[in-house]
């Protein structure tokens, strides 16, 4: 009896170590459990976080390039505006060009013209023509740097860009000038490739189409002209010459009261005239004030071509 006693005891004493064991293994498991439903929990927030942060990245992005195209989009209205202005303006020069055709207005237009340039006189020519309130044209050749034509010492991309954003005509005047069995005038085709070149360096390098050109010489030197008028169309050029010069492009320097002379005293009858000069003439700089201010005493309002007048063909 005394034995059974014991033995019950004992097995009681077993039995509950056993369920303190239990106890102990499941409170150990449950801790591990919530250990990794925390840990989970943690890594939640944290992925939760980072997702976050990249919705706001990706907001603040789609912000900023929202912005940079409405920059964009203000530059390009910007510069659609300015060529609705200068299409509006070139209009209007053709409107008054009417006028004057028809008689309709005591006024006369003058368009000066500087041939072969750019030369390192131009800026002077342009501080002039800033100072009278004139835009010209220029009818200018392939000179830089790196084109190996005359003056390959000099680059020139500040007198372009400045004729350019001057609201000056810039027209093509071809890429050489050359004269001679090499020159522009040896085929129809030689003389539109030479052409097509400085066209696409003015392009490429300014970001500025030329349509309207100058044969060097004018349109009367070369026999050559008929064909080459032929091929301007198809290259969307037309071409001007003049009715009036200073006479600076000969080998004598002439003295500037003949210059200015030369241009005010061949007027009679021209109601639209085209000047032709020369920016690399010292003398012709000297003159230009006086050509302008006597042109206008005359009646002539001084202008910029554009390839629509009735001076082009
Ligand atoms: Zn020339």
């Amino acid at each position: 009896m005394e034995k059974a006693k014991k033995t019950t005891r004992i097995a009681v004493i077993v039995l509950n170590i056993c369920s303190l064991l239990m106890i102990g293994a499941l409170l150990f498991f449950y801790q591990k459990f919530d250990a990794n439903i925390m840990k989970n929990q943690d890594r939640n927030a944290f992925l939760t976080s980072q997702v976050e942060e990249q919705n706001q990245l990706t907001d603040d992005l789609s912000l900023v390039f929202k912005e940079k195209q409405e920059e964009l989009q203000s530059y390009n209205d910007f510069e659609k505006l300015i060529l609705d202005e200068k299409e509006a303006y070139y209009n209007d020069i053709l409107d008054l060009e009417q006028k004057v055709l028809k008689g309709e207005t005591k006024k006369k237009i003058a368009y000066l013209t500087f041939d072969d340039g750019p030369y390192t006189l131009s800026e002077s020519f342009l501080d002039v023509l800033d100072e009278y309130e004139v835009r010209a044209t220029f009818f200018y050749l392939m000179k830089s740097t790196e084109t190996g034509y005359e003056n390959e010492n000099e680059t020139y991309d500040h007198i372009y860009r400045r004729i350019i954003r001057s609201g000056h005509t810039l027209g093509n005047h071809t890429a050489s000038h050359k004269f001679g069995e090499e020159g522009v005038y040896q085929s129809a085709e030689y003389f539109i490739q030479d052409l097509l070149k400085n066209r696409l360096f003015i392009y490429n390098r300014y970001d500025y189409m030329t349509t309207i050109m100058r044969f060097p010489g004018g349109s009367q030197t070369s026999s050559m002209a008929p064909a080459i008028f032929e091929r301007l169309k198809d290259v969307d050029y037309v071409y001007v010459d003049w009715n009036t010069q200073t006479g600076d492009g000969g080998k004598n320097v002439l003295s500037v009261e003949t210059y200015t002379n030369n241009v005010l005293n061949d007027t009679e009858g021209k109601d639209i005239l085209v000047v032709l000069m020369h920016d690399y003439s010292y003398n012709t700089l000297k003159a230009l004030p006086d050509i302008i201010t006597g042109l206008r005493k005359q009646g002539y309002i001084l202008l910029p071509l554009c390839d629509r007048s009735v001076m082009c063909h």
